[in-house]
């Protein structure tokens, strides 16, 4: 039996390519919505600002804070402020750095990355963003609150989200069946809540179990092909940032992410052949995991290093506080044969006084 073969039989494996499916038609079907809606919001955020553009050259800087506005000129500061007045998420991250300022005023998608997660920077319009991303606006983006109105969105996009994460972090792409029902249900709850605003959702259900019912063979290869796309697709905007820029834990995720992919890879040479563009990008997301491993060790390293210094100085701290108590003790035993010496002083002159007194009055009566 060929590679081919034993995954068109693997029911766990077609559980996890149907899931993908899912999350891919509710993405596809996504498109008319986030394209109008986005640029209604662009039209009213420049209708409050100014249809003029920035003469100031500004950029952003890539270690802007994420809850600090960035450093622009006075119309860029107009837009960072109504940008941020949008934003649901007061206080929590916010990626300016996949902004470029100057554009705000003439490109809707530009606005929209305020409201994504940070890997955006080069990408500029829908086909460049993943589900996380288009997601994501809608999610802090105030305008899509204020239009959709639905009671739970947020949460029933915060569940969405959620699949999308297991789904893309499966090491091994399989799902149960129960998994897969219970997934699925939450996309097309969603699909429901946004169709009065996008009419193209009443096909969502007949595009989710198309992937769900029998296929053949060649049904079978072609969404195979298309789903590794979308995951590889996934891995490399997760390696957008630079190495050294992503959490710990975050650089440990994406690394197993590469090697499980890679693994996979390796067993099925008909998919490698088949995704062969995908497979370049995937050997240069397999070297940019090796820098990040460097960064990841070098920054272990340090904690080490650091560790290693804390645990010296409170070993010093320790040392000082015992040589304090030591020389306290002795201060006070000093003190202690002080008191004394000087009792035994006045002791001594009282004793001397009261021998002199005798003395004296022995003299004058003899
Ligand atoms: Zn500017």
């Amino acid at each position: 039996m060929g590679a081919i073969d034993r995954r068109y039989q693997d029911e766990r494996y077609k559980n996890w390519l149907s899931c993908v499916n899912g999350l891919r038609a509710l993405r596809c079907l996504l498109r008319t919505f986030l394209e109008d809606q986005t640029q209604r919001f662009h039209r009213i955020l420049v209708d409050r600002i100014s249809t003029k553009s920035c003469v100031n050259n500004c950029e952003i800087s890539k270690n802007v804070k994420p809850n600090e506005l960035p450093s622009v000129c006075e119309l860029c500061s107009k837009w960072s402020r109504e940008l941020l007045a949008n934003h649901k998420a007061q206080g929590s991250p916010i990626h300016w750095s996949n902004c470029n300022p100057q554009r705000w005023p003439e490109e809707k998608w530009e606005a929209a990355k305020v409201y994504m997660p940070g890997g955006h920077k080069t990408h500029v319009k829908f086909d460049d963003f993943d589900m996380a991303a288009l997601i994501n606006l809608m999610s802090r983006c105030t305008h899509f609150h204020r239009l959709i109105k639905a009671s739970g969105l947020q949460k029933l996009i915060e569940s969405v989200t959620e699949v999308r994460n297991k789904v893309m972090h499966s090491p091994d792409f399989t799902m149960s069946a129960g998994d897969l029902k219970k997934h699925l249900e939450k996309i097309k709850r969603l699909g429901r809540v946004l169709e009065p605003h996008a009419p193209e959702m009443k096909s969502l259900s007949e595009e989710i179990d198309k992937g769900t019912g029998e296929q053949s063979l060649e049904e079978f290869k072609e969404m195979e092909l298309l789903m590794m796309e979308e995951k590889i697709g996934f891995i490399s905007v997760s390696f957008s940032d630079m190495p050294g820029t992503h959490s710990e834990e975050r650089s440990q995720q994406l690394i197993v992410l590469v090697d499980s992919l890679w693994s996979f890879m390796e067993q099925h040479q008909d998919l490698q052949q088949a995704l062969s563009i995908q497979m370049t990008q995937l050997i240069s997301l397999k070297e940019h995991k090796e820098q990040l491993m460097e960064a990841l060790a070098k920054v272990q390293e340090n904690q080490k290093r650091l560790n290693q210094n804390i645990k010296k100085i409170h070993q010093y701290k320790r040392t000082i506080l015992d040589y304090q108590k030591l020389l306290e003790k002795k201060q006070e035993e000093l003190g202690q044969r002080n008191t004394f010496a000087i009792r035994l002083a006045i002791v001594s002159i009282l004793l001397g006084l009261i021998a002199f007194m005798l003395c004296f009055l022995a003299m004058f009566y003899y």
